[in-house]
């Protein structure tokens, strides 16, 4: 049952929580705007507390401004554990992708999974490598779904009181266009979605163009789920 109250005054995470129109138009899938915003959660050992902050771009990329931040802040002792959750509104670009690993070697106690609501610059084969290098350095990347947000708007938003359940119900479309461009980068397949701008009206068109090989790699399951081919059923 959602409560009457927003975060609670005595929340910890209360000042560093964002305000619901930063995660409304940072978060928005639809939308393509310029700043990075990374929602991070970081716990240590078998602890069950759960470190949680935010991030913006700044003169550096949010990801830098991270492990810089997390670098000199944190006595690092690689005997304990550390699991740390990003949720990015884009996809690292191929000089955080390469940052990351760096620091991932560097602290091999430390796993990362990253949520992102976007795909940054996706037809760049250089981002695509970027993104295919850290998942086989042992980075899960997946695209940020119902779940997702519902978890973000919950624990990082200084939602109004008695909307703990309203998180902004984008298009669930949106997710799975992206999360098949996902799946495109980590098979090594062309790009399928293409996304361009018609600066006149503001209009952002996504559309999704697929080949033979797209057909011939992509696991069934997900064409099917996409409407992007029938379903084959057989009776007798
Ligand atoms: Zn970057």
């Amino acid at each position: 049952m959602a409560s009457d109250k927003g975060p609670s005054a005595g929340d910890a995470t209360l000042r560093r929580r964002i305000e619901p129109w930063e995660f409304e138009g940072f978060f928005d899938p639809r939308e393509l705007r310029r700043e990075t915003c990374l929602l991070y959660e970081i716990q240590w050992g078998t602890s069950h507390k759960t470190w949680r902050n935010s991030g913006k771009n700044t003169t550096n990329h949010v990801e830098i401004n991270f492990i810089e931040k997390f670098t000199a802040e944190r006595q690092y002792c690689p005997s304990i554990r550390c699991s740390i959750t990003w949720f990015l509104s884009w996809s690292p670009c191929w000089e955080c992708s390469n940052a990351i690993r760096g620091f991932l070697s560097q602290h091999p106690s430390v796993t990362l999974v990253i949520y992102v609501a976007r795909l940054f610059w996706h037809t760049d084969p250089q981002n695509r490598q970027g993104l295919r290098d850290l998942i086989n350095s042992g980075v899960t990347i997946q695209i940020m779904t119902v779940p997702e947000y519902d978890h973000c708007w919950r624990n990082f938003v200084n939602y109004p009181p008695g909307k703990e359940d309203h998180w902004p119900r984008y298009p669930v479309l949106w997710m799975k266009l992206y999360a098949l461009e996902l799946h495109c980068i980590i098979l090594n397949l062309p790009p399928c979605l293409k996304i361009s701008r018609r600066n006149q009206n503001q209009l952002t068109l996504f559309r999704l163009t697929l080949q033979d090989c797209h057909y011939q790699t992509i696991p069934p399951p997900i064409l099917l789920d996409m409407g992007l081919i029938q379903p084959l059923v057989t009776w007798r």
